[in-house]
């Protein structure tokens, strides 16, 4: 087995969708960055990568390339796990939690589980994400931005028979 481990953060401002784990979640602010921002996808592919000691999203993907400008994080999420699947990794699980002062993003858990497990084409028991506040302190706290923690463990295709 393999863990890797990934984090996120981006800004909150005005005039952006807010979109976790695929899910565009009603808010008056969204997160500001060269894709859709997706901090959930964003930590859980660095997760992923860090896993398989694969690099991380920036070197995957840069961050200014032109053709992914608001590109969907769950596109960018795919083509990361096709290059481990292509390795012959098995996510065995994935656990995420969010850090957000606001919104509450409670009810919005489920489709994001969703969302992941369709991408990483496993059971949705396989598949975590939870959500948590700073309880009013830091920046986080302030509601300047969202951050996000991943973990994910894979099944080493050295190991599998
Ligand atoms: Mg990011």
């Amino acid at each position: 087995m393999r863990v890797g481990v990934g984090w996120d953060v981006h800004r909150l401002v005005p005039g952006r969708p807010l979109v976790l784990g695929g899910v565009t979640v009603p808010f008056p602010q969204g997160l500001e960055g060269h894709s859709d921002a997706d901090a959930l996808c964003h930590a859980l592919i660095d997760a992923l990568l860090g896993a398989a000691a694969g690099g991380d999203i920036g070197r995957r993907f840069g961050v200014d390339d032109p053709a992914r400008a608001g590109a969907s994080s769950l596109v960018l999420l795919q083509e990361a796990w096709g290059t481990l699947k292509a390795r012959g990794y098995r996510v065995l699980n994935v656990d995420a939690t969010l850090l957000a002062e606001a919104p509450r993003l409670a009810p919005h858990l489920p489709g994001m589980v969703a969302n992941l497990a369709g991408v990483l084409e496993v059971g949705m028991d396989r598949v975590s994400v939870k959500a948590t506040t700073a309880k009013g302190m830091g920046w986080i706290g302030a509601g300047e931005g969202i951050a996000c923690i991943a973990v994910a463990a894979l099944a080493d295709p050295a190991d599998l028979p």
